[in-house]
């Protein structure tokens, strides 16, 4: 006789589900081990936020959804953390928990909580399941209504009683072939709108090809590619949009972003929302006068914001480049001489004046001692990183989150390969950086980049964490240990958020003497204290690998950033964690270089 933990683990590994991002407790305990009885994967983390992370962008990775098993009430809490970024992002997530006996409900039951009623505004569906029957077919919808249409979460309850329970001699289950769903159907663009589109691409003057994480998740890189090198329009990626184009494309504007975001006069957006991302399609960033192509598999995106809702064509990314691509065939963009300073000559210009900047702060050396700047660190990490595994092979998956750390990475680690870049993404949500790493490592192991491709060697993955980022879900450090996950995680340490404080290094000093230090430090100053963006000075982040079988190295200058970088990337059978000690910043003003201001044009961090 079947348990109803037996019917819901066997009617995920009939969907086809491999791994399963968890946190067990009772009752869903049952769920898990059954899970792992019949093969399927199971990742123990330490938080739910974390799991339910790493499972929102295994979906992204793979294409189908990632599930995420926790406890009720408090584990579905920390859970929703995960429910909000993929709702965000629209990855296809699909959240399962056990709740108390349904003989409890309104007692006051173990972590008793209607989660139906608060998930619901939250996710495409959130239902529970009353009898043994109705498992596999709640399971299955919610795991098919994930995925198909634009992706987003689902969840499904599990009371007690029903993952404990035990069916009717005469319950059958499903066959397999009549669980086991087919990839969401595609729909293919208007074809009318798709010869307005086409029709006005042509006509441009500056024309520019916006690529989302939407064309990621879409898997359209062959028919973007295709139609970048056909019709030479330049292309500009979002932040996790990198790499469907590979970045070493001439035509890929990302240091010119300013320029082309600011002059283009068509612009065809490929799974990207006109939301703060790309602000909004809208002056001063944009021309007023822009008109946007937006291509898109949800029909409420089209026309918001800056958006036209005449142009826009609703379909799946791939299918509707292919349609414009045949529009096109005969056409090649070239800039009319008659037109000022053509849009490519403008901005390669602005390229050129952007890159020479962002080499000046790489290029420098770092005076004895002083602390490594992030462009400094990186261009070190990127040297021996590549004469590690060249980046063509794209073998290395980054993973990167922070202020400074995030914004300052995206451009100096180019991609030529699509979702091998994680980032705090659309709720530019702290702390998602190790359950992304756990997921990816998941991913690759099962889908390979390219299926045609031999896996060997295996990808590695790559993460950048703030210190503060890093704070989040640091013992996540012990689910990689556990799991022999043999990540490469740097920790740019500058004492706290944004940037260090000179009062977080008093206040460690005091604590080292146990005295109250007196430096040149006005009293005003003491008696202020440590400020809201202060982090413990310097502390051992390192530690917690070493703590756990894991290597930890702690660097301050540039061969110990080299060194460190080499042997964690050459390490296979654990986690390495590298502490970096870089410049505080202090005084700096506060800011995230994307949100940017009126002066963007001067930040050097703005250009992307
Ligand atoms: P970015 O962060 O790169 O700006 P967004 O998350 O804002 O990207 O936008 C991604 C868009 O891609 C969403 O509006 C989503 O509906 C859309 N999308 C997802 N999958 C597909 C697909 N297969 N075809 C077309 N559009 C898609
Ligand atoms: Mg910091």
């Amino acid at each position: 006789m079947a348990t109803g933990a037996q019917i819901i683990a066997r009617a995920l590994r009939d969907l086809g589900v491999t791994v399963i991002f968890g946190l067990v407790g009772i009752p869903v305990v049952d769920i898990a081990e059954e899970a792992i009885n019949l093969g399927i994967r199971f990742i123990a983390f330490r938080n739910e936020q974390a799991c339910s992370y790493a499972a929102s962008v295994y979906g992204y990775m793979t294409g189908r959804p990632g599930v995420c098993l926790v406890v009720g009430g408090p584990g579905v809490l920390h859970a929703i953390a995960g429910i909000g970024n993929a709702s965000g992002n629209n990855f296809p997530l699909l959240v399962l928990a056990g709740s108390s006996e349904t003989t409890g409900v309104t007692k006051g039951a173990f972590q008793e909580m209607d989660a139906i009623t608060l998930l619901t505004p939250h996710t495409k569906f959130a239902v529970r399941t009353n009898s043994l029957d109705s498992i596999p077919g709640a399971i299955r919808n919610a795991y098919r209504t994930c995925w198909y249409g634009r992706p987003g979460p689902t969840f499904v309850d599990f009371p007690a009683d029903i993952i404990q329970g035990k069916a009717a001699a005469d319950f059958k289950l499903p066959a397999p072939e009549n669980v086991l769903l087919p990839s969401p159907p595609k729909p293919s663009g208007d074809p009318a709108t798709v010869l307005k589109a086409a029709q006005l691409l042509r006509s441009a003057r500056a024309p520019l090809i916006i690529v989302g994480k939407g064309a990621a998740y879409a898997r359209a890189e062959t028919a973007i590619r295709e139609l970048v090198e056909r019709t030479q329009v330049p292309f500009l990626p979002t932040p996790m949009g990198k790499g469907v184009v590979p970045d070493s494309h001439p035509l890929n504007a990302s240091s010119a972003r300013s320029a082309a975001l600011k002059n283009a006069d068509v612009v065809l957006l490929l799974g990207a929302r006109l939301n703060w991302i790309l602000h909004f399609g809208a002056p001063p960033k944009w021309s007023p006068t822009a008109k946007i192509i937006q291509v898109d598999i949800s029909a409420e995106e089209i026309g918001r914001n800056a958006g036209n809702a005449e142009l826009g064509l609703i379909g799946d990314i791939g299918l509707v480049v292919e349609q414009l691509s045949t529009k096109l065939s005969n056409w090649r963009y070239q800039p009319s001489p008659t037109d000022g300073t053509p849009f490519p000559s403008l901005l390669a210009s602005s390229a050129k004046k952007n890159e020479a900047k962002a080499e000046k702060a790489a290029l420098k050396p770092t005076p004895p001692n002083t602390p490594l700047t992030f462009q400094r660190a990186y261009h070190i990490i990127k040297d021996t990183l590549n004469s590690l595994s060249p980046p063509e092979d794209g073998q290395i998956v980054y993973v990167s989150e922070g202020a400074n750390t995030m914004d300052i990475s995206r451009s100096i680690f180019p991609l030529n390969h699509p979702r091998q870049r994680l980032d705090a993404g659309t709720y530019a949500t702290m702390g998602v950086g190790l359950g992304y790493v756990i997921a990816a490592h998941a991913a690759y192991d099962v889908y390979p980049a390219d299926k045609n491709a031999a896996v060997s060697p295996p990808k590695k993955i790559v993460a950048f964490e703030g210190d503060s980022a890093f704070g989040f879900s640091g013992m996540e450090i012990e689910t990689m240990a556990r799991y022999r996950i043999p990540a490469l995680i740097f920790v740019m340490n500058n004492s706290g958020i944004y940037h260090g404080d000179s009062t977080s290094e008093d206040a460690w000093k005091s604590l080292q003497s146990q005295t109250i230090s007196n430096d040149t430090k006005s009293e005003e100053d003491h008696k202020k204290g440590l400020r809201s963006t202060s982090l413990l000075y310097e502390a051992r982040y390192e530690q917690l690998a070493t703590m756990c079988g894991g290597k930890g190295h702690f660097v301050r200058t540039e061969k110990e950033l080299e060194n460190a970088t080499r042997d964690g990337f050459l390490e296979s059978n654990t986690v390495t964690v590298v502490n970096v000690v870089v410049e505080p910043g202090v005084g700096q003003k506060i800011q995230f270089a994307w949100q940017g201001g009126k002066d963007e044009g001067s930040n050097k961090q703005a250009k992307l």
